[in-house]
This record gives C-alpha cells, structure tokens and sequence, in this order.
C-alpha cells in the first residue's frame, strides 16, 4: 500500500463504477475514503456493459479484477435484428455489441466493490445536500448522516449526478438530451429467445429480449423509443411505466409479452439517452468523474472510460501528493481529450431505434454489410485506447 496520499480525506458520491473504481486507487495510494450512495445498497439493474481494447483491460488487470471479471463475463455481446416474424435481418457479431470483455453491470460494480471494501466506508442509502469550501477542506452536509470536513470531494454520481448540480450548477446546463429514451428490466425468460438478443424495430421504437446465459429462467428486456423531453418523477415506477407501455403500444412481436413483464418487474432502468459535457470537471476541492463528466447514455464505453478516469485521477493526486490544484489539472489535461474524442459521435438511440421508415431500412442495409460491420469494430477499438498511460509510483 502507498502513502502518498496518507491523512488525506475524500469523499466519493456515487458506488456505481467509476466510484468503487476510484475508492480502490485512492485507498492504493494511503488516502482515507468514504462513499456516499444513494440507492441503499449496490444498484442491481442494468444490462451487460463492456471494455475494449488494451487500455481499458490494461487497468483492469492492474486493479487486479481482470480474472474474476472474465470468469464471469457472459459470453454473448452479439445482436440479432428480426422482422415482426423474428426472421433475422442482420446480426452484428459480438466483439462490436459486447467488446472484449462483456459483464453483467451488476457483477461488475460488486467486483470493484469487493476490492476495496475492508478499507473503504461505504454510507449507503445517504446522499450529499450541501458543500462549502473553506480555505483548508470541504465541509459536507448529508441527508441523513450529519456533516463532516473532507479534503476533497469527487461527484462519481452519474449522469444525473447531485454533486455537479451542488457544485457546478442546475443539470439542464450540461445534460443535452438526444432524443430517445430507453428502458431495461429483468423477467420471465420468453420460450424459443437464446442469450443472444434479439432485436425487434419499428421507426423510433426498439424491443429486445435475451434470456439470461446463467439462468434460463431469467429474460432481460431492453427497449428504446424516441421522444421529445418527457416529464416524470424519478422514484415513480408507475408513472415510467406507463410512459414505456404508451410508447410501445400496438407493436407486434414478443411486445405484448415484454409489456406484461414490466407491469409486474420490481425495478426498472429508465432514462432519457443524453450527452454530458461540463466545460470544467473540477472547481475547487471538487472533481467529476464518469458519467458525472462525460457520460453518454449506452455510448458503449461508459464502464472502460470510467475506470480508466479513475485510475487517472487517482494517479495524478499521489504523483502531486495530494496538491489537488496541480492533479485535477493533469486529470483533466489526460483525459479529456481521450473522453471527448469517444463522446462526440455517441448518438445510440439513433443507431438502436431510427426514427423513420427510411433511416431504419438505411440501418439495415448498411449493417447488412460484412465489411461495414468489420470497419466498426476497428474503429471503436481504437477510439478506446488511449495513448500509454503512466505508473504512477505507489
Ligand atoms: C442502475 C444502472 C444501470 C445501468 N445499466 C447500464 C447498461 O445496461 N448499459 C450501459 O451501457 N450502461 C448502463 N449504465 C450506465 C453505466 O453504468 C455507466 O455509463 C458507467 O458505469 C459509468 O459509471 P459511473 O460510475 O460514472 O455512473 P453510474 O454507473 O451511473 O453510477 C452512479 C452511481 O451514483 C449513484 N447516485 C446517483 N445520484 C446520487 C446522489 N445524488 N448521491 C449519491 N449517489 C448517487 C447511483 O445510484 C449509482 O449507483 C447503468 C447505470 C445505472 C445507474
């Protein structure tokens, strides 16, 4: 263990990736961390996320969590798109949908969890409602857990993350919606669907359905629609569900069956598909990272650029010895070029659910092509790999 950043005290806000991820170098590193989660224990929804290319399984194997994760990676990552009679019109191979290493997102953020947990406090079910610097730290003040002073705070929170909106200012400022909105849920596995989803299109609406590889009993459904900025309460599952069901409505297919899914799943994964920019990611003693910076909503590198954020920032605080100025400046100088230049042309509701007949069929003849298909692989592996990164000394 490293004492570079011994007596150092960070609060993280947010246990999804780039949270755990971060509480792991900084912990590496000597310094003393708390993260601040507001759902009350680790999120288990979602659907599989991967890494690609050399730079992000690079920092998995120096956290030490590449062997586990690969004993339980699924194995799928292939996409098939169906007519209305799940005839297949094209199948995009595995290495574009999942990579080069697919997880589950749920196994994913309790593996990072797990490598630091004994030396990490974790404030479940608690959420950060104030921050006010002072010349030597920040205080904090939280919903349920008192306040206390920290050097340092970093917003790991998400894409609607509550320490941007503490710090830097209102969402509306560096979220951009893009359009469409999507939806995930667990449920009863449909008879005759393999673990490879199958994808189902009308113009600006996507059904999928695979069953679970390690348990057939298990099915994940994941749909996407286009729609203009919905209104919604966050913690109202009733009302996004019957915002999904109105959109879906009247689609063929398993559609009917996916719809009677959700009406009884117990949780549910709905968001709007938005782009993050935030023309700074630190201001004073408090950082971003993750989504909270530059995330895209299933812009497919959310997990690779999360962790490698976190090896970065955790990086540059030990190299500087704890001087935040200097390190929040050589974070960002490394990665946001390497973030933006992924970011910029991320617009997957577009490519998932076109929105018209003739941007659809488009898709499909495009995506017909074998070597159209192969040039994307290509090119979403080297978007991932960053020019070499440092070893940061212990
Ligand atoms: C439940 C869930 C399911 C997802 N499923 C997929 C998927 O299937 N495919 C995909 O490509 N991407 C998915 N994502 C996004 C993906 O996880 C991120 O792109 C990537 O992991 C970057 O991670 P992050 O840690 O920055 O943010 P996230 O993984 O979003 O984690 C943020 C964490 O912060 C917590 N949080 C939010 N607000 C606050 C607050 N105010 N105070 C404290 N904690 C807060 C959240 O509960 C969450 O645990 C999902 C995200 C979530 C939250």
């Amino acid at each position: 263990m490293g004492h570079r950043l011994r007596d150092i005290r960070v609060l993280i806000s947010g246990a999804g990736v780039a949270g755990p991820a971060l509480a792991y170098w900084l912990t590496h590193h000597g310094a003393r961390v708390t993260v601040v989660e507001a759902a009350p224990a680790l999120r288990t929804s979602g659907f599989a996320v991967d890494f690609r290319g050399p730079t992000h399984l690079g920092v998995l194997e120096r956290m030490g969590v590449l062997d586990e994760l690969r004993a339980v990676q699924t194995h799928a990552g292939a996409m098939s798109c169906v007519d209305e009679h799940g005839r297949e019109i094209f199948r995009l191979p595995a290495e574009f949908a999942g990579g080069d290493l697919e997880v589950r997102r749920r196994d994913l953020s309790r593996v990072l969890y797990e490598r630091a947990a004994d030396r990490v406090e974790y404030l479940f079910g608690d959420t950060i409602t104030a921050l006010s610097e002072t010349s030597t730290g920040v205080v904090v003040d939280f919903a349920r857990s008192g306040s206390r002073t920290v050097d340092l705070v970093v917003g790991a929170d998400g894409l609607h993350s509550g320490v941007r909106a503490l710090g830097f200012g209102p969402e509306t400022g560096f979220v951009r919606h893009l359009g469409h909105y999507l939806a995930g849920w667990d449920m009863p596995a449909v008879p005759g669907v393999g673990s490879v989803p199958e994808q189902y299109n009308l113009p600006g609406r996507m059904a999928s359905i695979a069953t679970d590889p390690r348990d057939p009993a298990v099915g994940g459904a994941f749909v996407v629609f286009a729609a203009p900025r919905l209104e919604y309460a966050d913690r109202d599952l009733g009302q996004q569900k019957a915002l999904i069901t109105r959109a879906l409505s009247g689609m063929e297919w398993h559609v009917p069956r996916l719809l009677a899914g959700l009406a009884a799943a117990p949780e549910l994964y709905f968001d709007s598909i938005s782009r993050v920019v935030v023309p700074h990611w630190s201001t004073g003693r408090v950082a971003l990272l993750g989504d909270a910076a530059w995330g895209v909503t299933l812009g497919g590198m959310g997990v690779g650029t999360a962790v490698v954020g976190a090896y970065v920032l955790a990086g540059e605080l030990a190299q500087a010895g704890g001087d935040h100025v200097t390190a929040f400046a050589a974070y960002e100088e490394r990665m946001r070029g390497y973030a933006s230049k992924w970011q910029r042309g991320a617009n997957p509701g577009a490519f998932l659910a076109p929105k018209t007949a003739f941007g659809l069929r488009f898709r499909n003849t495009m995506f017909s092509n074998g070597l159209v298909r192969r040039m994307l692989v290509r090119s979403t592996k080297s978007l991932a790999t960053a020019p070499e990164l440092p070893d940061y000394l212990d």
